[in-house]
């Protein structure tokens, strides 16, 4: 169902002046209440009255991460706290968390957009929605469960981890969707048939998966180990959390963009211009609603593309391709550019070997070098016996180095650089607890 269908099929020169109208009043919004803003617009000879429509977007001035970490905690909030009723932090691993806040009108839109990627997603109302995203300070957990409750779903709270309650729940109260992350819905899979439970007879319709990178050839296998559909969702805590863009199910060809309340570009990484649909960027989004802590052209670092052409969904609003890679996680070895993706697209599909694997960046003298440590399957483990395992193993044995070398030289073929390959056992494998998922570990400077 298209659950705001004025707005998710309005003609794009509408919704073109919308979002026009809406930046002019953020501009001077910003100005007024946010020094941070007014001193950037000031030094470019900028006036909140110079800001008309869409064909200014271009002139005004970057945000990027590090602006939120030097006004840690609240430095660039645009409203008294008095007005911010929640507040929400990024997971960032290194340092402080950047900070988000949130006025009741900001919850207000926040709800509304996320009910918009249930109905993307497939969801009805009346639907027993169990909701595996983390509840906290990431904004997953809540920002999926008062979407759902705008929409009408029975939410079941049980955020993330603890597989065995999970796969309770999905037995016993029925479940119709579920949202967790990509990884945790394969580890999820694996755990299931451990239990010996069909997948195939729970009634569970369809997974909304996102907070971390995936690909295609994971939905593949997410959807024939659990018998549903899978959709991606996207979404940032600096612009809001979950519900900046979902796929809809009926394409599952990109995730439609909620551009009424953000206005989305795609850039170069390195000189910040504009790149037309197609090409891969940069993806930078400016808030155009948001009360509490309005942004004005983000870098999000997340590396995809756009499209501006009509879907079949009847869905007019802009799609962005899957997060390819983050312009800051590339991996550079040997002066070839590496994502993490790309090894787990490659690793897709081969056989023997299971999607969870590792990737550690070590350095061998003065170069820098990849090594990938995959697990591999219980019948290739049963079939080479465990002793290949147990650290003694002796180099070159039949079976494990012919799987190694098979598993470099598909590497080798996807990013055109010899990496060292390992075998995990069974469960070895880095796997989702429930939030994000840890893949590369960079050994070099240890
Ligand atoms: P956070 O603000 O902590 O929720 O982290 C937001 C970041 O998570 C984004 O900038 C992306 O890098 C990543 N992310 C969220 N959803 C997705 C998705 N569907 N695919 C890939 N990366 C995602
Ligand atoms: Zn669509």
């Amino acid at each position: 169902m298209i659950w705001n269908e004025p707005i998710e099929t309005m003609p794009r020169p509408d919704l073109a002046a919308l979002q026009s109208a809406r930046l002019a009043t953020l501009a001077a919004y910003v100005y007024e209440r946010v020094p941070f803003y007014r001193k950037k617009f000031d030094k470019l000879g900028l006036t909140p009255a110079s800001v008309k429509d869409l064909h200014d977007l271009p002139r005004l001035p970057f945000t990027k991460k590090s602006d939120l970490r030097d006004n840690y905690p609240f430095g660039l909030f645009a409203v008294p706290m008095d007005q911010v009723i929640r507040v929400h932090a990024s997971s960032g691993t290194t340092g402080k968390p950047t900070v988000v806040g949130y006025t009741r009108q900001d919850l207000e839109v926040w709800a509304e957009v996320c009910a918009r990627c249930f109905g993307l997603s497939g969801a009805r109302p009346g639907d027993m929605f169990q909701n595996a995203y983390g509840y906290g300070l990431f904004t997953g957990g809540l920002g999926m469960h008062y979407g759902a409750e705008r929409m009408g779903l029975t939410v079941i709270p049980v955020s993330g981890g603890v597989t065995a309650r999970q796969i309770m729940l999905l037995q016993d109260f029925r479940t119709d969707v579920m949202a967790c992350t990509p990884s945790y819905a394969l580890a999820l899979a694996d755990k299931l048939l451990e239990a010996g439970v069909n997948p195939a007879d729970l009634p569970v319709r369809v997974f909304i998966l996102g907070a971390e990178p995936w690909t295609d050839e994971m939905r593949v296998e997410i959807e024939a180990k659990l018998h549903a559909d899978a959709v991606n969702i996207y979404g940032l805590s600096e612009i809001i959390g979950p519900g900046v863009s979902n796929e809809c199910v009926e394409a599952k060809s990109g995730m439609h963009i909620m551009e009424d309340h953000f206005l989305a570009e795609v850039v170069a990484p390195d000189t910040g211009e504009l790149l037309p649909d197609g090409q891969v960027g940069e993806l930078v989004f400016t808030t155009l609603t948001k009360q509490a802590i309005p942004l004005i052209r983000y870098r999000t670092g997340d590396l995809c593309s756009m499209t501006h052409e009509v879907c079949i969904c009847g869905r007019t609003h802009a799609r962005m391709s899957r997060i390819l890679g983050r312009a800051d996680d590339m991996l550079i070895i040997r002066g070839v550019n590496v994502f993490p993706s790309q090894i787990e697209a490659a690793l897709m599909g081969l056989e023997q070997i299971t999607p969870h694997h590792r990737i550690i960046l070590t350095r061998e003298g003065r170069l820098d070098a990849l090594e990938v440590a995959v697990e591999v399957t219980e019948t290739f483990f049963r079939h080479v016996g465990e002793e290949m395992f147990s650290g003694q193993r002796q180099q070159g044995i039949g079976d494990v180095q012919a799987l190694e070398a098979h598993v470099q030289q598909r590497l080798r073929e996807t990013l055109g650089l010899n990496t060292k390959v390992t075998l995990l056992a069974p469960g070895q494998g880095p796997r989702s607890e429930g939030g994000k998922l840890q893949r590369v570990e960079d050994r070099r400077l240890v």
